[in-house]
């Protein structure tokens, strides 16, 4: 197959599509008429940019409203598709998409649609044209594929075929096995989007929400079976409508556009001819190695502080530059202050933060193998340009995300950096999950890197409501939670993540969660360390007695020590937040008996304390 993408999927103007399409690797394009109507320049040059760029018009679309129509509508109908092969031919494309009739003139009727396609393929075959029939999801008629197909068989022209669309398909939830009974060379073109499971109208939702293949949550891989097996070999475009990405940088959704065709289709395309090679699956990371903070020399002092109060310890210093590991149970936390680092630039765009973030790779060689595959940069892969030699790919905050071999002897640690005795008992595990705040599409980003690249799964997305507006959260894991990131993002500018935004310039984090198994010592430690935890409203510890059959003292003594409380089928869930730290990231203490979500339920008091931290409510 052929991978290609239609001119509506990003932002700009057809000559910048063009660019942006080309540059990021596709060989097919589908011009959407929108795009041409508001093109400015002739035909020709626009057919020699394409040429010049090595793209191959795969598609011109779409036409609409055109079959089962009365008369005088249906006479136009055959003269506009005359107007459309005369604009084709200028083009160099020879295939028209149609989608189903959606005009309240429209008449029903398979047998009058039929012939409509098939007096169309004639005009077209003269031409040497040929059609694509689309089932639209909200047709007036015609609306199900396997209604399109039987459409397009009774037409019985070899110049009339048949389109199919993902969206159309999953969207009416239709069943995707008909499609096994239809012959590969009868299907002239496949449209792949992705779109997150919504319950709104069909139209609303294909024009704002539909986003790329490992960005959704629709079964794009059973599909790709069925596809594979009808034996098609034409184009594989991808048509997006959203609104976030006709609203960025088309270069950059350009290349996220591969790249998602590459984990869709390169997964399991075998032959030669293939634009991409087959990914490999390969073993996921386990858990985070460390963390590691860019910080100027107040904020040391006061991070220093902050990490001693919640029980870290200073056990290492870099032999040659000035960095520093503080280190509690398995959880490595690195701060970092060197001149001219990458740090130091990440602090000079965002401020103290996160700048990078390690991950235990069992076989950290093939995950390099597959982020490049996917067309991700890959930052400090040689070993001669740093010292540790840890390759990262940058992530979609941003930072980095290293990828520490698992069975790296002598480790990095010992090798870099000189170790102080440390008399030490741990309170505090390991890192349970992260919590990033990012753009909207960022999420997208973040989303379809964490698929296709660490193979992570990600939770449904969910609402929850900021006190001052609405803000999304999904989380993307690992196989056995060893590692979680949670992604929020909103459009709302007066919100906790919106100010994050903000204040980050782009994305950050909001919370480290670290899983202790005392959650009360630990309390109790921090209240004697002079920890700032963040408040909770009495009202929450009467709603939790609602809630949950807990005795009164068991909800007396989380409210003396500010901890939250979660349950699911699984078990139990306690939590801890500190104060926001600089207005910035805060630390979250969790400790699970069982339990296996992330306290999605409590977000809503925690963003609401944090929105009371920072002042944004008055
Ligand atoms: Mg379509
Ligand atoms: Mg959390």
């Amino acid at each position: 197959m052929r991978y290609s993408i239609a001119t509506v999927s990003i932002s700009g103007t057809l000559s910048n599509k063009i660019e942006a399409i080309a540059a990021a690797g596709f060989t097919g394009i589908e011009i959407f008429e929108n795009d041409l109507i508001s093109h400015v320049g002739s035909l020709k040059d626009l057919r020699q940019k394409m040429t010049d760029l090595g793209l191959t018009l795969e598609v011109y679309q779409p036409f609409r409203d055109f079959e089962g129509m009365p008369e005088p509508f249906r006479s136009r109908n055959f003269d506009r598709a005359e107007r459309k092969f005369d604009l084709m031919e200028e083009l160099g494309t020879d295939l028209l998409m149609i989608c189903s009739n959606v005009s309240p003139h429209a008449l029903g009727g398979i047998g009058r649609a039929a012939d409509d396609l098939h007096e169309l393929g004639d005009r077209a075959a003269k031409r040497n044209m040929r059609i694509a029939f689309e089932a639209l999801g909200w047709g007036r008629h015609v609306n199900d594929y396997r209604d399109s197909w039987e459409i397009v068989r009774r037409a019985n022209h070899p110049s009339v075929g048949l389109t199919l669309d993902t969206f159309h398909i999953y969207s009416r939830g239709t069943e995707i096995d008909s499609m096994l009974n239809i012959p590969g060379d009868r299907i002239f073109l496949v449209q792949v989007a992705d779109a997150p499971k919504l319950s709104m109208d069909p139209l609303s939702w294909s024009r704002h929400h539909r986003c790329f293949p490992g960005q959704g949550e629709l079964d794009l891989a059973s599909f790709m079976e069925n596809i594979r097996a009808t034996g098609y070999d034409g184009p594989l475009s991808l048509e997006i409508f959203n609104d976030q990405f006709r609203s960025s940088d088309h270069f950059r959704h350009a290349r996220d556009a591969y790249r998602s065709l590459i984990y869709l289709a390169g997964e399991t395309e075998e032959n030669e001819s293939a634009p991409s090679q087959p990914l490999k699956d390969i073993p996921q990371p386990t858990e985070v190695e460390f963390i590691e903070f860019a910080v100027d020399g107040d904020e040391h002092t006061a991070l220093s502080a902050f990490l001693t109060q919640a029980g870290f310890t200073h056990a290492a210093t870099h032999k040659k530059k000035q960095v520093e590991l503080w280190r509690q149970g398995a959880i490595n936390l690195v701060i970092n202050r060197e001149p001219e680092s990458f740090a130091q630039r990440y602090h000079g765009d965002h401020g103290l933060s996160v700048c990078a973030y390690g991950l235990t790779c069992p076989d950290p060689k093939a995950l390099v193998e597959r982020a490049t595959s996917l067309g991700y940069e890959m930052v400090h892969a040689n070993p001669e340009h740093d010292t540790h030699g840890i390759a990262a790919v940058t992530g979609p905050t941003g930072a980095l995300l290293y990828l520490v071999d698992a069975n790296d002897t002598p480790s990095h640690w010992e090798r870099e950096f000189i170790h102080h005795p440390i008399n030490q008992d741990a309170m505090l595990k390991r890192v349970d999950h992260v919590a990033t705040t990012m753009p909207f599409d960022a999420v997208l980003e973040a989303t379809l890197l964490y698929r296709s690249v660490f193979q992570m799964t990600s939770s449904p997305s969910v609402t929850i409501a900021d006190p001052l507006g609405i803000v999304k959260s999904q989380v993307m894991e690992v196989a056995d939670r060893g590692i979680a990131m949670t992604l929020n993002s909103t459009l709302a500018g007066g919100t906790v993540v919106a100010q994050s935004q903000n204040r980050y310039q782009g994305s950050g984090v909001n919370h480290i969660a670290m899983e202790t198994s005392d959650i009360f010592a630990l309390a109790e430690h921090l209240k004697i360390q002079g920890a700032e935890l963040m408040d909770v409203t009495p009202h929450y510890y009467d709603d939790l007695a609602a809630r949950f059959s807990l005795s009164e003292d068991a909800i007396d003594r989380m409210k003396s020590c500010h901890i939250l409380y979660d349950e699911d089928d699984d078990g139990i869930f306690y939590q801890l937040y500190t104060k926001l730290f600089n207005g910035r990231f805060c630390f979250e203490f969790v400790q699970r008996q069982g339990y296996r979500g992330y306290g999605m339920a409590n977000a809503q008091i925690r963003l609401t304390m944090q929105a009371r931290e920072l002042d944004l409510l008055r």
